[in-house]
């Protein structure tokens, strides 16, 4: 019988109760120090306990999902914890586009396949020299926002990095990646594409709450300006965003250029669940800074189903729920190819 996987951490929770609502068999690699947090959920049948998560490279790991028929479910920690020829070197069928997860950590790759998918993105900054407006710098990988920074010129830029070096945040010879900061409401965008379907879902939209930029919002400017310390942008948790009804027929048209630039560039596309992260400006134009090339932890908030998946579900319908139907789906017509990689 097939049974899905996931890493205890991210949307692991939401995952596994998804597919056991499916009727599949759940697997939760967990760290030891989590499995009393894990123990708690009736719905996870088995739990590998392991002290890091790069043991699901390990043979001993591998062989016990092989026998379990599993899928594995990548979410972003695997993405954080792990490199792009690690996961791709994962012998157990991976939900999606395992090799998409590479555009994803890397900085050029990632904003190459937004520009081929039509997506309006920040002017990247090639060089500190060059800041003359607001940017964002950030780092590598599904970093999460931590030692990310504001700045607004070369030696503000400097004064910031050096901080965070110091503060043992980022590291001396860590590549930083700087693009203009664009100002507006923060909507993440959250999609399925199903390749069996052929078909893009619009599942919904969710803004980050990120700690401590979000903060400084709270406090009158004169404390603002005393705050010595670079804020950061480290994602705490998620809420629910619907947006204008009039917006929607732009978001499903970025969906599917998202989808056609993936078949063109990364092989088999992009299948399975993804995200398009930006903000709308006053134009209620839409600025696209990034991509998340499989579920984000943003769909938590929709367990019990989203305002979008009502209008296409007579039944609530979580993302987790989502991907285990399509397993199913997949699994019965001997299609699981054509879900996984
Ligand atoms: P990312 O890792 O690209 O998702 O960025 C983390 C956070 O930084 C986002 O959730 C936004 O709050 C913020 N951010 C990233 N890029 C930009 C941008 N170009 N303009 C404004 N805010 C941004």
């Amino acid at each position: 019988m097939t049974s899905v996987a996931t890493l205890g951490s991210h949307c692991s929770l939401q995952v596994l109760k998804g597919a056991k609502d499916e009727g599949l068999q759940t697997i939760l690699v967990c760290e030891k120090k989590r499995e009393k947090l894990y123990r708690r959920f009736s719905f996870i049948d088995e739990i590998i306990l392991v002290d890091s998560f790069s043991e699901i490279l390990d043979k001993k790991c591998q062989l016990v999902l092989e026998q379990n028929d599993a899928v594995i479910i990548p979410h972003g920690t695997l993405i954080a914890q792990m490199t792009s020829e690690q996961i791709e070197s994962i012998s157990i069928p991976i939900f999606g586009n395992k090799w998409i997860l590479r555009w994803e950590s890397d900085r050029g790759m990632k904003e190459k396949l937004m520009r081929e998918a039509n997506l309006p993105v920040p002017t990247p900054v090639e060089n500190p020299s060059d800041i003359d407006r607001l940017v964002i710098v950030k780092r590598q990988g599904a970093a999460g926002g931590k030692g990310y920074f504001l700045a607004a010129s070369e030696n503000d830029y400097n004064a910031k990095r050096n901080q965070l070096i110091s503060q043992g945040i980022i590291s001396k010879d860590e590549p930083l990646y700087i693009q203009e900061y664009a100002a507006g409401v923060l909507a993440y965008l959250q999609f399925f594409y199903s390749p069996i379907k052929e078909e893009l879902e619009f599942f919904g939209v969710d803004q980050r709450h990120e700690s401590d930029i979000e903060g400084l919002a709270r406090i009158p400017s004169e404390q603002q300006l005393k705050n010595t310390k670079v804020p950061s942008f480290n994602v705490i948790g998620n809420s629910p965003l619907v947006l204008r009804e009039s917006l929607l027929d732009q978001v499903y048209t970025m969906g599917e250029n998202f989808v056609d630039a993936a078949k063109r560039f990364v092989s088999p596309g992009m299948n399975g669940p993804f995200c398009i992260e930006g903000v709308y400006d006053e134009n209620a134009k839409f600025t696209s800074f990034e991509f998340s090339a499989r579920i984000v932890a943003g769909t938590n908030i929709y367990m019990d189903g989203s305002p979008y998946y009502s209008l296409l579900y007579n039944e609530p319908m979580s993302m987790g729920k989502r991907i285990a139907r399509e397993i199913k789906i997949a699994d019965k017509s001997k299609q699981l190819d054509k879900v996984t990689t």
